[in-house]
């Protein structure tokens, strides 16, 4: 079969009989898209002798075949296959072709190519490189810089919809944040919390640059390897560059990663910035800041269903309501106050419920209309009481409860669950699915 043997360069699209010789860089899962998606195939990333990359790929149903000779690393003789334009979005290599593998194919591990095969290759591009490849979907280059912090939501046991998020210095000494979901995030949670040491070199393999809000974001892809420091030649070289010793005071990554247990504080341009770019999910941030303004558009409270908590209508002589189908509804006022706080690094609307409210100014809001003057039918269209405009100026430390409704485009506001004061104990990280009540049983802002 020698004499058949090509390069990849040399492949072109049809049924292929030639041998190639091929180094298996890496390789992983392709699922459906659903959570938890059944497994379609496993690709993978091949490299040859001269230094040609392409991505090959095994339909589920050869797999019995293949998979338990898939070994990273290792190299192999490749013959029978077919080749075919690989999907032009997304990526992986350079090369416009795919290596699919079909009944005929064999792939066999070789100890001794015709010619040396590199250890490793990747398609590192430098920042403004980046910038050029944000949101175009064309292509998933590899990341390489010094991590300089990690942020984690995972939770012993890990729960659902799990992110973890680094902070990477690039080239040109400009901090990116690379974001890891599911799986990713708990391999690489896992992996930081073992480490004796913090690793100060990563290299990230097949991520998409995404550019919001004028910052350049990497997310992780089912074809996302991590290796930290020495693991890679790249990452050894930088590691040894001499360039690490210039930084002084860096957060240890695996201090951070291993405190996780805990609330995370958010500034309030990180708490904008992280509904534009995390995946959908509930979670809980602790911020700081001081009340600009209280807005008063919608009013300051509202009659709410006694039994769902939900906006009432009113008509002349009756409350309905129509989550419960009522229309001789109870009614119960509540509060509902927007809110716009800003810190030093932004400003974002929030919305504080009863319960808050209540706890907060030590009243509840049926008993605050009696401290309005006149005698209002409607409270919920009267002026706010003095003591909720009083709030303007105050800095307030609190919880903001981040729900899937933020992650949508009608995002307009984020929920305060509690206003912490002074002594209150740590908050615990709230991670709950989904329907869970907070604490006014309204679980949205929409009321
Ligand atoms: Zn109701």
């Amino acid at each position: 079969m020698a004499d058949d043997l090509v390069f990849l360069s040399d492949l072109q699209a049809g049924h292929s009989s030639s041998t190639v010789e091929v180094r298996l860089l890496r390789s992983w899962d392709a699922r459906t898209l659903r959570r938890g998606g059944e497994r379609m195939s496993v690709e993978m990333l091949l490299l040859d002798s001269q230094a040609t990359m392409m991505p090959a790929s095994v339909n589920v149903n050869r797999l019995a075949t293949h998979q338990t000779n898939l070994e990273a690393g290792t190299v192999y003789s490749l013959t029978g296959f077919e080749v075919t334009r690989c999907n032009q979005d997304y990526r992986l290599s350079d090369s416009s072709l795919l290596i699919r593998f079909t009944d005929s194919t064999t792939f066999e591990k070789i100890t001794d190519p015709a010619v040396p095969i590199p250890l490793e290759s990747f398609r590192f591009r430098n920042y403004s490189e980046m910038l050029r490849l944000a949101n175009s979907n064309n292509q998933l280059p590899d990341l390489i810089g010094k991590i300089t912090a990690v942020k984690s939501t995972i939770t012993e046991p890990p729960l659902d919809k799990n992110r973890v998020s680094a902070t990477i210095k690039m080239d040109n000494d400009t901090s990116v944040t690379l974001t890891l979901f599911d799986a990713q995030a708990v391999k690489i949670h896992n992996q930081l919390a073992q480490m004796a040491v913090d690793p100060r070199i990563c290299v990230a393999t097949s991520v998409n640059p995404r550019m919001v809000g004028g910052r350049l974001f990497f997310n992780g892809t089912a074809g996302t390897h991590i290796h930290f420091d020495v693991e890679t030649v790249a990452g050894e070289s930088l590691f040894s560059s001499g360039l690490l010793e210039q930084d002084t005071g860096l957060a240890p990554v695996g201090r951070l990663v291993r405190s996780f247990a805990k609330v995370e504080t958010l500034s309030i341009a990180e708490l904008n910035d992280f509904v534009l770019n995390a995946s959908s999910q509930n979670i809980d941030f602790i911020c700081t800041g001081k009340v600009t303004g209280i807005k008063l558009d919608k009013g300051w409270c509202y009659v709410s269903c006694a039994k769902c908590f939900r906006k009432l209508h009113r008509s002349v002589s009756s409350l309905t309501c129509l989550s419960c189908n009522n229309t001789d509804a109870v009614g119960i006022l509540r509060y509902c106050v927007e809110i716009s706080i800003a810190d030093e690094t932004g400003e974002g609307l929030f919305v504080a419920f009863d319960g808050v409210m209540a706890k907060l100014h030590n009243m509840r809001a049926h008993e605050a209309v009696n401290l309005l003057p006149g005698n209002d039918v409607n409270p919920e269209e009267s002026d706010a009481p003095q003591f909720v405009l009083d709030m303007e100026g105050n800095t307030y430390t609190f919880q903001v409860k981040v729900g899937p409704y933020n992650f949508t485009a009608n995002n307009h506001s984020f929920t305060i669950s509690r206003i912490l004061g002074e002594g209150d104990p740590e908050p615990q990280p709230a991670f709950v699915d989904d329907g869970a009540a907070d604490d006014n049983g309204d679980d949205n802002n929409d009321v």
